[in-house]
């Protein structure tokens, strides 16, 4: 099963994939988490040109190309196996990107798909993403109003000093929701005519609740 999250940045992807993935090791299932943000924050590390040039289209806040996003997706997924259990966080994120995973998926024969939009009302997505923190070595996260780590700034895991992400600023998140409206949104749509979409309130419902109902 692939499990396809769309929603907002702040929306909380990155807090359900993690319970999910905790709920599935617990009774010994594989999850695989695929999260192109993720993917494209590793390239930025690395000393090349096409890193620089990434770089600098996340911290504005706008998306990398369709042409490099499905490359650098496909090369990450075609590393399992096609029996695996996916969350795609973050992918994808324009129709040309979902017309793309749909001819993949059909093409290597990957399992059916489940596609989640976590639904949230701009104000709280804009205070969750500016007091959100990361963990630069293990990538959990953390909040400073809603989710404290126990010693304050530091991963409860690895004891790392939290950061914010490079485009977590106000004016980057808000250029972000706009982009996902403009280019993101049309996938609503796209999914809800394949009759593979599912809307969650994710305001109101707990994680664990969101889990119970949506993953098998
Ligand atoms: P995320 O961690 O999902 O919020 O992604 C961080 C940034 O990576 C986005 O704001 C984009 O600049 C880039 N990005 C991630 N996934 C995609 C995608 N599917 N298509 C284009 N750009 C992406």
């Amino acid at each position: 099963m692939l499990y396809i999250f769309l929603g907002k940045p702040g929306a909380g992807k990155g807090t359900l994939a993690e319970y999910a993935r905790i709920q599935y090791s617990n009774k010994k299932k594989d999850l695989v988490y695929i999260s192109t943000g993720d993917l494209f924050r590793a390239i930025c590390k690395l000393e090349t040109k096409l890193a620089k040039e990434v770089k600098q289209t996340l911290e504005e806040g706008l998306l990398v190309s369709d042409d490099l996003t499905n490359r650098v997706f496909l090369e990450k997924f075609l590393q399992y196996d096609n029996n695996s259990n996916f969350i795609l966080d973050g992918y994808p994120r324009t129709v040309t990107q979902a017309k793309f995973l749909q001819e993949t998926i059909i093409k290597h024969n990957f399992g059916t798909c489940k596609v989640l939009y976590l639904d949230c009302a701009q104000k709280v997505l804009i205070e969750r993403i500016c007091g959100r923190r990361i963990c630069p070595k293990c990538s959990r996260v953390y909040n400073v109003v809603s989710k404290k780590p126990k010693v304050e700034n530091h991963c409860d895991f690895d004891n790392e000093l939290l950061i914010q992400r490079m485009d977590d600023s106000k004016r980057s998140v808000v250029t972000r929701i706009k982009v996902y409206e403009k280019d993101t949104e049309p996938l609503i749509n796209f999914y809800s005519e394949l009759g593979i979409l599912e809307k969650i309130n994710a305001e109101s419902t707990p994680v664990p609740e969101i889990f119970k109902k949506v993953f098998v």
